[in-house]
């Protein structure tokens, strides 16, 4: 335990299911505690659809409703924007983005037809054609909740065989409203005032050509938010967090949890439950 006087026992970086679920233990632990968050609380379930596999809800549950920082001799120092905060513990749960395509027109497009959220944009599209780019469990989420809305779902996969989970395979294949493009790629978006076309290509063609649509719902993986930890804690190749077992970096005091994590398996019940370790941890090396 740290002598020096901090503002908090404990700062929790992120409001999402790690994060809410670490506050809740460091709170009922009687810990001082601050969460820090960039936008609101929720994380990645704001731009769910359904959770259909979180223990304990047979009938799925709805996904929405569900700084930099440095580290001192004996305590983490956090800079936001505004002010400097002291803590005795730091607990990141900063989770992870989607990552773009990287097709041009991407960014031109993005509200204009091109989107990262079916839950949020889906009904601008309401009884329409539109796409899908993807082909892992999130593209098949999101493309199921898509076909209650719109006329048809093509996914736009780069692979002959899709990576998502059986079941939510099955269920994409047995429906009429779904398509698929394998072994296709996006070169680009096109249009005018809106979004038009993906112009793809087929990989095993090399043949190029504009697939019409109203929309693109891009699902091609996530990246954890940890560029503000660079050079402060040991991470892998793509910036997860190392922690042991009991979610310690290797940062005395500093503990990493949910999506954020190295060997996280990126699942709402796994984030709820290392925000739980995370938070009894920091608690129980405080009391040492
Ligand atoms: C489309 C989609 C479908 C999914 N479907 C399922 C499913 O069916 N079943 C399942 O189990 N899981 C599913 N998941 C995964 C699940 O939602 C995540 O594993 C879980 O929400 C991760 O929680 P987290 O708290 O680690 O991170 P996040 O939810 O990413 O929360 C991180 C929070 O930190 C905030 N933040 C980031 N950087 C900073 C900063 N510098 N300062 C302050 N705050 C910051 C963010 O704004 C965010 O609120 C899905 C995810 C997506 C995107």
């Amino acid at each position: 335990m740290t002598t020096s006087a901090t503002d908090y026992d404990t700062i929790i970086l992120g409001a999402g299911a790690a994060g809410l679920a670490a506050g809740l233990y460091t709170t009922r632990a009687m810990l001082k505690t601050l969460i820090i968050e960039q936008l609101g609380p929720g994380g990645q379930l704001l731009i769910t659809d359904e959770i259909e596999n979180y223990p304990g809800f047979p009938r799925g549950r709805e996904g929405p409703g569900t700084g930099d920082d440095d580290g001192a001799a004996d305590h983490a120092v956090v800079h936001t924007d505004d002010r400097t905060l002291t803590a005795k513990s730091l607990i990141i749960a900063t989770g992870g983005s989607h990552n773009k395509l990287g097709a041009s027109g991407e960014d031109e497009f993005s509200g204009r037809g091109v989107s990262y959220c079916a839950v949020c944009d889906g009904n601008f599209f309401r009884g329409q054609d539109v796409v899908v780019v993807g082909g892992g469990d999130a593209a098949m989420d999101e493309g199921h909740y898509l076909t209650g809305i719109v006329n048809s779902v093509t996914y736009i996969h780069r692979r002959d065989e899709l990576r998502a989970t059986k079941v939510l395979q099955e269920r994409a294949f047995n429906n009429d409203k779904v398509k698929f493009l394998w072994s296709h790629v996006v070169e680009e978006f096109v249009g005018n005032e809106a979004l038009e076309a993906a112009r793809v290509k087929n990989l095993k063609t090399e043949e190029i050509y504009d697939y019409n649509t109203a929309a693109a719902f891009i699902y091609v993986g996530f990246h954890p938010n940890t560029e503000y930890l660079k050079g402060l804690v040991e991470m892998d190749a793509l910036g997860h967090v190392y922690t042991d077992i009991h979610m310690r970096t290797g940062v005395p005091g500093l503990y990493a949890c949910g999506d954020a994590r190295a060997d996280s398996t990126r699942q709402l019940g796994a984030a709820v439950g290392d925000g739980i370790t995370a938070a009894l941890t920091a608690y129980h090396d405080l009391q040492e």
